[in-house]
């Protein structure tokens, strides 16, 4: 009679899973129907989306948000662009990925795009560069000295590899988390340049000059 109790409440728990949003699983649909002899690259893609959804949400994580966990990878015949995303869809030329198919990188930075979900990406910059900070960053883990540091006022404004540098040398030296915190503001539609005093003591135009002083 115990046992019965028991299978029940294994079975209860197992059923309630998918309840929980958490423990669902990642969906990537993937469609490399374009692009046949694309496919292996399309599924090593799928399963690297698999693998780094939960370390790029942790690396986000925001209370009480999640992040949506059912993701469209489309490779479109094309020779135009690289990759783009679009709410939860990430579409991929075809015409790169033939000339550059050790790119993996480009599909965690699109990966980020879908988790960031923010409701208006601005300023632009902030939202490349927190997801080249985690392609190049964390993902390809490139020393500092390898990030492009233009000595020019309000550099950071070029996004991608540039903010995303900067990003990765607040993070390390002056504010841990900063970029938590960052990516909570930009979600909650609440970023403001203040955001750097009050986490470093220093504003963002200060603390860029710093950043390019450095030897
Ligand atoms: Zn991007």
């Amino acid at each position: 009679m115990k046992h019965r109790y028991v299978l029940l409440l294994v079975l209860l728990i197992l059923f309630c899973r998918p309840v929980f949003a958490d423990d669902a699983p990642i969906n990537v649909e993937l469609d490399t129907s374009e692009v046949p002899h694309l496919a292996q690259w399309g599924e090593e893609a799928k399963a690297l989306i698999v693998r780094w959804h939960p370390r790029i949400n942790n690396l986000l994580a925001i209370k009480d948000y999640k992040p949506p966990r059912q993701i469209a990878l489309k490779i479109r015949k094309s020779d135009n662009g690289i990759g783009a995303t679009s709410g939860t869809t990430i579409t991929i030329s075809s015409g790169w990925i033939e000339k550059h198919p050790e790119d993996s990188g480009l599909v965690v930075h699109e990966l980020v795009h879908v988790i960031q979900s923010y409701p208006n990406g601005d300023p632009w910059w902030v939202t490349e560069g927190i997801a080249d900070y985690l392609r190049w960053g964390i993902y390809e883990g490139k020393e500092q000295s390898w990030f492009p540091r233009p000595k020019e006022m309000r550099g950071y404004e070029k996004g991608y590899q540039v903010a995303a540098g900067f990003l990765l040398w607040l993070e390390s030296d002056l504010a841990p988390g900063i970029v938590k915190k960052l990516n909570t503001a930009m979600r909650n539609g609440k970023y403001s340049d203040d955001l750097f005093m009050t986490e470093t003591g220093k504003s963002l135009d200060d603390l860029w000059n710093e950043y390019v002083s450095l030897e």
